[in-house]
């Protein structure tokens, strides 16, 4: 029985591979939660001739966006502590909050809120980190929302699971409860070199190593993390992550700031994928990433936007913009990080990162249909010289008109199909007072 097709008629289309291509007046055709074929506009239609049509004037078709960090349920703190120095917003803000009011339910709203926001802003996937992860997964099932959802691994105790064997015990079960969820993978998530011992990491290597699982790591987020580590451990973090073998093709590396030209030349050599986050390291002064740098070794690097507490959004546009501009003038080099390159750091490099890239992150026959589409029709658009170009230096989040996630359409003309986006809403504003109650007292 052949599967129900359907035809996607935008202006431009942007697939990321063949790179720097831009097609025009061509269709995209689904089949089932699949790409059919990428062909001229009316031989779709002759082909196609049962199939339903979504027209998109002045739109450009992109690959949904992959992000590639965050802590969705952080959502809900969005805004509770800016402009703090970083051991500051987390020590004395961001963990005393989550201390008394993280449980299940946090979790599940917090999700949703941010799943609604990502799918909104043309995100069709994201790498997620957060205490309850069985209640991350089931938001993000419930959102049809493609995600990499993280076992946290600390040696602090918090509402979810105390020391490390905890963690790790549970973060085991939780991924023998997800395994044949199609839209869900999971990776170890221990949080940071200065939050997990030297046997909570040999522990996480050894179940990386036997179950092929990744390893998603703040690593080298600030100055204060590499100098503490010199005086705590005598090495620098990447050196004790080395000695430890987690620097390897398993590790996702989040942050990596303050890098020598050595460490970038090991990253490559390891295989170590990067994502960087070039909004929260300015908001919290954390440094800068010298993603033309390692892009030049070969590392692969991807973009996340990190949580909404220290963003303030999660809106993946204006992240890839930020990178282009950081890189910029981290390098003094204007060429750096094109808007084509930025394209495919935020599908294709963020795709490779999540090991996904057969699956997503370009919009290829037979991968998933996983679609964004921007609508650029708009006066602050005009004239119209480079469709992806007014993406990643003019759009934002709220120019992305309607997505589709396997298949599945999820937004049309910017408002949720279903469920109904006020729900969300409201579940997650409810948490206020009692955020509120909590950063009074501090
Ligand atoms: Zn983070």
């Amino acid at each position: 029985m052949s599967r129900t097709t359907h035809i996607i008629s935008p202006t431009w289309i942007a697939p990321v591979l063949p790179r720097d291509t831009l097609l025009t007046g061509h269709s995209l055709v689904i089949s089932g939660d699949r790409i059919e074929v990428l062909l001229p506009r009316d031989e779709a239609v002759t082909q196609f001739p049962d199939s339903s049509e979504t027209r998109l004037d002045q739109h450009l078709l992109t690959p949904g966006f992959v992000n590639c960090h965050g802590h969705a349920a952080m959502t809900l703190l969005r805004g509770v502590a800016d402009d703090r120095e970083m051991m500051d917003w987390l020590t004395n803000w961001i963990w005393p909050i989550e201390g008394q009011l993280v449980n299940e339910q946090f979790v599940y709203d917090g999700t949703r809120l941010a799943a609604l926001e990502m799918i909104m802003g043309g995100t069709t996937c994201a790498a997620d980190t957060y205490f309850f992860p069985e209640a991350a997964a089931r938001a993000f099932s419930d959102m049809h929302f493609r995600a990499q959802v993280g076992m946290p691994v600390l040696q602090f105790d918090n509402a979810w699971a105390h020391g490390e064997e905890d963690h790790i015990h549970k973060g085991l079960a939780f991924r023998d409860r997800i395994r044949n969820q199609p839209l869900l993978t999971t990776a170890f998530a221990p949080h940071a070199p200065y939050s997990v011992t030297d046997s909570g990491f040999e522990r996480v290597r050894l179940y990386s190593e036997q179950l092929d699982t990744p390893i998603h790591l703040h690593l080298h987020e600030t100055a204060t993390e590499v100098s503490d580590s010199i005086r705590d451990h005598g090495l620098r973090p990447i050196a004790r992550m080395q000695k430890l073998g987690i620097l390897s093709a398993s590790l996702q590396a989040v942050h990596m700031t303050q890098l020598r030209e050595d460490e970038i030349v090991q990253l490559a050599s390891n295989g170590v994928q990067v994502v960087h986050c070039p909004e929260s390291n300015m908001k919290l002064a954390s440094g800068t990433c010298p993603i033309a740098q390692l892009l030049e070794a070969g590392v692969n690097v991807a973009i996340g936007t990190d949580g909404a507490a220290s963003n303030n959004d999660l809106d993946m546009i204006q992240e890839a913009r930020s990178a282009s501009m950081l890189s910029k003038i981290e390098s003094g080099d204007a060429t750096r990080l094109s808007a084509n390159q930025c394209l495919e750091m935020m599908t294709l490099g963020g795709a490779k990162f999540l090991g996904l890239s057969d699956e997503i992150g370009s919009l290829e026959p037979g991968k998933q249909a996983d679609l964004c589409a921007v609508d650029l029709s708009g006066p602050t658009f005009q004239p119209m010289f480079n469709p992806v170009s007014q993406l990643i230096y003019t759009a934002t989040a709220r120019d992305v008109s309607t997505v589709w996630i396997a298949g599945r359409q999820l937004l049309s003309r910017g408002q949720l199909v279903e469920p109904d986006s006020q729900s969300i809403v409201k579940a997650a504003t409810n948490w206020k007072k009692q955020i509120e109650g909590i950063v009074s007292h501090e």
